[in-house]
């Protein structure tokens, strides 16, 4: 048959399928210890109540005499106003599009070039960019980052860049400057950025949205999620931007792809999404963020104080953390599990520059996290 070989590929020893099996193996092993996890990327708040009270009327509404059906191919008119009022005011409602999830918007936004582009992805890197490159069958390269992990501009022409900021896995919120560098780069090449911008509530003090350089809108394509802002990982509701100055009639021909290829996110989680926007949605949101924000900072110290050598966290929920001992990042996540009981990630699962790196995530409830760097602290110090 002839099925794409790339497929077979993305069966990869390192990957978070590896860890997750590990885990499963080691809990069904244990079933009455209580294995902590600073590895989770996921959220640990519940979605806020006004999002909540909307949600249920709307599946009400489903269930009733004024049910709604699907929910428009590229968003609900009420929620993609929204996004523009409240995050995107220099663009047309137009350029705006919803769906079901960034992780599947980074990969299925690939459908928009030719089959031959070249694309750059950093590395380490999230790992769903090379996955989407593989299944699509894509050709794409990995490009080096500097000591700080922050990608360096390429001595070579691409059509397509992944960038992601704040980054995972390094946690890190790349300046003006590195962008700007970058915007300069992809002006220069008529190449496109792919800014994968989910982490932005995480930004204090930084660069919010890649719009915020100079001509980035002839450039760039910005994506968001509500899964880390609104507590959204399991409703799945996302948005991206194209700016008409991205090439001409770019959002007539994607909104033609649109029509063909979705259906639209799900009426009730965009309902929920639109319900985020509300003031009290919000103060909930930014509140529980907040949270996250100082089991950051307070894992950021904690490790400083073992000795570790730290990157990110002030604008990410995610650490990117040096091996201190020489060991592999499976060998260290192996002895975390097993002596423990608790969960990283290891560096490697993002690439192979990655493997004398551990990620933790600042997602989790603050009692476990503090549970758990007791347990790493203690070891420590028994060394
Ligand atoms: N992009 C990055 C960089 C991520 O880390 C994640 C999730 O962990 C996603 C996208 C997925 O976002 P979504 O839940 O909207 O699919």
């Amino acid at each position: 048959m002839k099925i794409n070989k790339n497929l077979y590929s993305l069966e990869n020893p390192n990957s978070f399928y590896t860890a997750t099996s590990k885990i499963r193996e080691y809990k069904e092993k244990h079933p009455s210890n209580k294995v902590l996890s600073l590895g989770i990327g996921d959220v640990s708040f519940p979605i806020a109540k006004y999002v909540k009270k909307k949600m249920i009327e709307a599946v009400k509404r489903e269930a009733s005499k004024e049910y709604v059906g699907y929910g428009n191919y590229y968003g609900l008119y009420e929620l993609r106003k929204a996004i523009r009022d409240n995050e995107y005011q220099d663009f047309d409602i137009e350029e705006i599009y919803v769906s079901d999830g960034t992780k599947t918007d980074s990969g299925s936004i690939l459908e928009m070039f030719d089959k031959d582009v070249s694309i750059a992805i950093p590395d380490p890197t999230y790992p769903i960019y090379i996955n989407s490159c593989l299944s699509l069958s894509k050709n794409y390269e990995l490009i080096d980052s500097d000591d700080s992990f922050v990608p360096l501009i390429p001595n070579k022409h691409y059509d397509v860049i992944y960038l992601c900021s704040p980054n995972n896995p390094s946690g890190l919120s790349y300046t003006y400057e590195q962008l700007e560098r970058w915007v300069k780069y992809a002006i220069k090449e008529k190449a496109i950025i792919i800014y994968d911008n989910v982490y932005n509530c995480f930004i204090s003090n930084g660069i919010k949205s890649i719009y915020e350089i100079k001509d980035a809108k002839r450039c760039a394509i910005e994506l968001r999620s509500f899964s880390k802002t609104a507590s959204f990982t399991g409703i799945r509701c996302s948005y991206y931007v194209i700016p008409n100055e991205l090439e001409k009639d770019i959002n007539k021909y994607w909104r033609y792809r649109t029509i063909s290829r979705f259906n639209g996110a799900s009426y009730i989680a965009q309902v929920g999404a639109l319900a985020s926007f509300n003031h009290k949605a919000k103060k909930e949101i930014n509140k529980n963020i907040q949270v996250y924000k100082d089991n950051a900072l307070y894992l950021l110290n904690e490790f400083k104080k073992l000795g570790y050598e730290v990157i990110g966290g002030v604008d990410a929920p995610y650490l990117w953390i040096k091996i201190k001992n020489g060991l592999s990042s499976w060998e260290l996540f192996d002895l975390f599990l097993n002596k423990l009981e608790v969960v990283i990630v290891p560096g490697i699962i993002f690439g192979n520059k990655g493997d004398k790196y551990f990620r933790v995530s600042s997602l989790g409830k603050t009692k476990d996290i503090k549970e758990a760097m007791g347990r790493i602290r203690r070891y420590e110090e028994s060394l």
